[in-house]
């Protein structure tokens, strides 16, 4: 199944290494092939090259739109070498056989990033590159095709290894990653243009996702698994610097993404935060003074849930912090930054990951999240609703203080992160007690009260912090049971979406209860 390479077409957009390639093909005695751009560079280098317009005969056109879409190109790429009709057909129209196309597109994806105008997009669609590498995938029966520079070495090393020839092994992987590199390249195309279109009409979709890491195995030992980016700059895990640690599992990007995305609602310009991740729920969120201060309320929210947790920052990392956080097991800790002391500190924790971003991500950006179930794909908005104090409506006869108030919208960014039903409680900027992913809401309520009480044993208090605390409910109270267990706990002040049939009921208890209630209008479920 060996094939030989003796004509090599190479047309690229990015130039990165292709002289070296040029080179060492010449060296190896194949014979190069290639369009405009990319045969005067090899030309330049003092390599022979023949131009593609000099095999179609006919000249490049409409500004580089029509290069290789031609008979004499296609019909080299498509010919089965071993059927006599396509040799006789190659010999009746002078079509030589082209045994490896080198490719890569013109740059699409980063023409949009760049914020470029419609045409500019548009001009950056490539038809002949992908036209070529379909067909020189499909015959990869005979023919290589190369759609990434970081594949340029295993060629010459697969050609080595054979005395100028390749596998059949080989070349079907090139293959499979050529369709993947079209397949992408077209997603790129109709995303694009699906937020070009100005009406919002369901649309049909493709997705795609360039390989990041192999995992070792998934949420589980005997699961498969890889990570995936989508090309977006987001700051996050998945465009994070790792400087040390060993390689993240997928709980761990899972956990990870969740406690950056949580503390990404609070801005610096408001002052430190941090939260503390465990199975994508908090255990702990926290505004300080002070990074160090915003750790250390966070930690004592729930300081066994804590243990092996997750640590997300909103400003880089500091010395201070950075002690306090390797007195116990963290797996990862993931900040806008870290300052040189701080690494200093980690560096002691070879296990421990340190993860810096460039910047927080901004939670009211536009996007689509994505959900797999049983034969098919669920698709959404991102949940990037936020509340201001202009849309809380007091319910209550109690009106909440301002302080109360600061608490109160705490209190629901937090929610907004907890898996439903989520109750959350908050006293003095950190969390006290979190409620998650419980089938009742008074469950939750009750679980975070359970919670903060074993807290204020540990810490040495007299009653749980959740006295005097302001509580949130991810969504509406359906009945009066589960703010009363909130009331129980000694919350004071309750923040929660409203819209219930029994909203009148839930109000009144309220008003019973002595407590100062606001609505939202908005609701943060979370599955
Ligand atoms: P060069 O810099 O060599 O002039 O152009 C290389 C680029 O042209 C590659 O990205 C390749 O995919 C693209 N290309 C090759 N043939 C055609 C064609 O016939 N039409 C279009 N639109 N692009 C082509």
């Amino acid at each position: 199944d060996l094939s030989p390479v003796a004509r090599a077409l190479i047309s690229v957009s990015d130039k990165t290494g292709l002289i070296d390639l040029a080179k060492a093909l010449s060296a190896r005695g194949v014979e190069l092939l290639s369009t405009g751009g990319s045969a005067k560079a090899i030309r330049e280098a003092g390599l022979k090259v023949r131009d593609v317009s000099d095999v179609t005969e006919f000249p490049e056109m409409m500004d580089g739109r029509v290069k290789t879409l031609h008979p004499r190109v296609h019909g080299g790429l498509l010919a089965l070498r071993d059927n006599p009709a396509h040799v006789e057909a190659m010999k009746a129209h002078g079509i030589t056989g082209i045994d490896l196309l080198v490719v890569n597109l013109y740059p699409f994806e980063e023409t949009v990033a760049k914020g470029a105008d419609y045409d500019t997009c548009i001009e950056n669609i490539d038809i002949g590159g992908p036209a070529m590498i379909r067909a020189a995938a499909k015959n990869h029966a005979f023919v290589n095709v190369v759609t990434d520079v970081a594949d340029y070495e295993a060629l010459l090393a697969e050609l080595d290894a054979n005395d100028g020839a390749t596998s059949y092994a080989f070349r079907q992987k090139l293959a499979q990653v050529a369709y993947a590199r079209t397949g992408a390249y077209d997603a790129a195309v109709s995303t694009w243009m699906a937020g070009a279109l100005s009406d919002d009409a369901p649309r049909r979709r493709v997705f795609s996702g360039e390989i990041a890491q192999t995992l070792r195995y998934g949420e589980n030992p005997h699961q498969k698994a890889a990570f995936y980016r989508d090309g977006s700059d987001r700051p996050g895990v998945a465009t994070a610097v790792q400087h040390q640690g060993k390689e993240l599992s997928y709980n761990n990007i899972n956990d990870t993404d969740a406690a950056f995305e949580l503390v990404s609602e609070f801005l610096p310009a408001d002052g430190p935060a941090c939260a503390i991740i465990k199975h994508a729920n908090p255990c702990g969120v926290a505004k300080g003074a002070t990074l160090l201060e915003a750790y250390q309320k966070a930690f004592d929210c729930d300081r066994t849930s804590a243990f092996g947790g997750i640590v997300a920052l909103n400003m880089p990392l500091d010395a201070a912090t950075a002690e306090a956080i390797t007195e116990i097991f963290t797996e990862v800790v993931i900040a806008p930054g870290a300052d040189d002391a701080a690494k200093e500190i980690f560096a002691k924790k070879k296990n421990l990951r340190l993860l810096t971003t460039d910047g927080l991500a901004d939670t009211s950006e536009p996007g689509l999240a994505y959900r797999q179930v049983s034969g098919g794909m669920l698709v959404q908005d991102k949940d990037n609703g936020t509340i201001t104090l202009d849309d809380l409506k007091v319910v209550t006869k109690k009106q909440p203080s301002e302080a109360e108030l600061l608490d109160l919208l705490f209190a629901w960014k937090v929610a907004k992160h907890v898996k439903s039903n989520a109750i959350v409680y908050v006293k003095d900027g950190a969390t006290v007690g979190v409620g998650a992913g419980q089938m009742s809401r008074v469950d939750s309520a009750l679980i975070a009260a359970k919670k903060a009480e074993r807290m204020a044993e540990a810490l040495g208090l007299d009653t749980p912090l959740t006295q005097g605390s302001a509580v949130a409910s991810d969504a509406f109270f359906p009945f009066p049971d589960g703010l009363m267990e909130a009331a129980a706990a000694g919350a004071t002040t309750v923040i929660q979406p409203g819209g219930s049939m029994r909203d009148n009921e839930v109000i009144a208890a309220a008003d019973e209860a002595g407590l100062a209630m606001v609505f939202t209008g908005m609701r943060h479920f979370r599955h």
